[in-house]
């Protein structure tokens, strides 16, 4: 069964599971860019998805994006 996500579930999970904020009002669903300040203090965009599914809890600065190493 999928979870039904509001914005208020996901404010709780990015509190309980990040040190990042969300600052986004409203969630309209999963391909959405979500507004999160991280805990340095810069803002950053991303879907609910990659935050939650990829591990992408920080900004760009402190979780500088990869290459994708697995690919082959
Ligand atoms: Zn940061």
């Amino acid at each position: 069964m999928n979870k039904r996500w509001t914005i208020d579930k996901i404010r709780e999970f990015v509190e309980k599971n990040s040190d990042s904020t969300l600052l986004s009002t409203e969630y309209h669903g999963f391909s959405q860019k979500l507004l999160f300040k991280c805990s340095c203090g810069n803002n950053f965009e991303k879907t609910f998805t990659k935050f939650n599914k990829n591990n992408q809890r920080k900004c760009d600065v402190c979780q500088p994006p990869r290459e994708s190493r697995e690919a082959k």
